[in-house]
């Protein structure tokens, strides 16, 4: 099944994914089987098999789930648009050989509800086209088509990288423009692309290089929108970024919901290395497993070396330290997207753009209750009310702004009356928010705070990596006292302050933001207790 001599420890998850793939679920002797072909302990194979969702490990060959899983995204954007309606019509239909699941985000807001039958996402999911979907067996990855290598290369693509390679002259160049567009990493924590590669470039080698395509925050869909369209552009930043910082390698880590976008770009990196424009670094495509936590950089580095995601205590920094305990630049697939563009047209370009007294240009994923969802490249700096009437058709027909999220679950929400704040990093903090990855989840009049606050709370509760207290049992125990008809107000802010103080990564300490929003901009809604 494995089809494989040599085994490395770090490709654990990939033997996984091949296994459950060929067999329909792991299966405890198998683990057994394996771990002695990896010369490592059972118990290491099973704790990684049973960390992360999409596995399903089981006792025996007869304990295996049914031949087809249905997934029925429950997170925001798809709670709006009737998904549990959904799961429990699907449920009561009560399918021979399919199971129906409750999912987190599977990175479809802008087509909700959006289910996966297999590694088939029915996007606009309805009872009818998922029973066709499951009736015509389309288990198969649905197909992307973006731009192939000849195209781009035709476009003038992967010259950067050559002149890069070729002339000293033309990478300073690249990095002087990233220096002057201020271009800031994409995937959340905004820090500055060309001081990042500066600092890791600055580390002894070897050093590697990661991206992060594990985009796993409800509402946010951007990074698939540009890999569906344009492999090539990524996978040139990718390249330019190793090359200015002398990286010896390229992980890429892809979300498993992201079956095409896999295809793609395994197609993208053959034709790539079939004829290289210039000598390139290893490059190795991994497929997560369906753990959010994964998302953050340090759990993403444990799980590229085949470990449970678990975040891991800072410092030493990524840069420093990473992967294989090598300094290592990581980077959010959008931020190294953008690389070929600012330096074609300049970082000033780049810099100029921007409304409302911000800097440069973002693509931010807009669902819920807009006329036409979708990613959107705006000014950063640019309000929900602009985004939505300039960019996302103005509200869906008989929907009223009530609110937004404008970081995703994570993130926050603002009422109505804030819908002019400039959307940046920096800008939402006063109001107890946070851009991250410019996922904005509009709500109407026909949603209530806390029930969309009680939804996110569920997500980080299930997506928890358990390794710190405050947040296993915090988002547990604030989950169970949200679901009350009456909220105690006084014991969940307690409870949020210490999952945001004590909490050793980004998913515990941003638990409690929607939950605390609820309260302070939505009171209308407790006014009984
Ligand atoms: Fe894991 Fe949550 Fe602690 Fe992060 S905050 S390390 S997700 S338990």
């Amino acid at each position: 099944i494995l089809g494989l001599e040599t085994f490395q420890r770090a490709h654990l998850l990939e033997y996984l994914h091949r296994l459950q793939d060929a067999t329909g679920g792991l299966v405890a002797d198998d683990l057994v089987a394996l771990a002695a072909l990896m010369g490592i302990a059972p118990v290491e194979v099973a704790e990684v098999a049973s960390f992360y969702h999409h596995f399903d490990c089981v006792e025996s060959p007869d304990d295996l789930p049914p031949a087809v899983t249905v997934r029925v995204c429950d997170s925001l954007a798809c709670a709006m648009a009737g998904s549990e309606a959904l799961a429990t019509a699907l449920d009561a239909l009560d399918l021979p050989n399919v199971r129906i699941q409750r999912v987190s985000c599977i990175g479809q807001c802008d087509a909700a509800p959006a289910v996966t039958v297999g590694q088939h996402v029915v996007q606009r999911a309805s009872l009818e086209n998922v029973q066709t979907a499951i009736g015509a067996g389309a288990l198969s990855a649905t197909a992307a088509t973006g731009i192939d290598y000849a195209a781009y290369r035709a476009d003038g693509g992967y010259e950067l990288l050559k002149a890069c390679h070729d002339d000293d002259a033309t990478a300073t160049h690249v990095l002087t423009q990233l220096d002057a567009s201020g271009l800031r990493g994409l995937g959340g924590a905004g820090f500055p692309a060309a001081r990042k590669w500066r600092i890791v470039a600055g580390e002894p080698a070897p050093r590697y290089l990661v991206v992060n395509l594990d985009e796993g925050e409800p509402g946010t869909f951007k990074d698939r929108e540009v890999l569906e369209r344009d492999p090539h552009r990524m996978l040139e930043g990718a390249l330019i970024a190793a090359q200015l910082c002398g990286c010896e390698a390229i992980y890429i880590y892809l979300r498993d919901e992201y079956a095409a976008i896999r295809r793609q770009m395994q197609t993208a990196i053959d034709a790539l290395l079939a004829d290289p424009p210039v000598p390139v670094p290893l490059i190795e495509l991994r497929r997560g497993a369906g753990a959010y936590v994964c998302g953050e950089e340090s759990a993403l580095i444990e799980s590229l070396e085949g470990k449970r995601g678990m975040p891991r205590l800072r410092p030493p920094y990524v840069a420093e330290r990473g992967l294989f305990g090598r300094p290592t630049l990581e980077h959010n697939g959008e931020t190294l997207f953008w690389v070929r563009e600012i330096a074609e047209r300049g970082g000033a370009w780049f810099a100029d753009e921007g409304r409302h007294g911000r800097s440069g240009l973002r693509r931010y994923s807009v669902s819920g209750r807009v006329a036409k969802p979708g990613v959107y490249l705006a000014p950063a700096g640019i309000t929900v009310r602009e985004l939505i009437d300039e960019y996302a058709g103005g509200m869906a027909e008989g929907h009223t702004l009530y609110g937004y999220f404008p970081g995703g679950a994570s993130g926050g929400m603002l009422p109505a009356r804030l819908a002019d704040v400039p959307l940046d990093f920096d800008t939402l903090q006063p109001h107890g928010c946070f851009i991250g990855s410019a996922a904005v989840i509009v709500f109407s009049t026909a949603d209530r705070a806390r029930d969309l606050a009680l939804n996110t709370m569920r997500f980080f509760a299930h997506e928890s990596c358990g390794r710190c207290t405050p947040c296993r049992v915090g988002t547990d125990k604030a989950a169970g006292l949200m679901a009350k008809p009456v909220w105690d107000a006084e014991l969940l802010e307690a409870l949020g302050e210490v999952m945001r103080d004590a909490s050793i990564c980004g998913l515990g300490q941003a638990a409690p933001n929607a939950m605390a929003c609820a309260m302070r901009y939505f009171p209308e809604e407790f006014a009984d207790g």
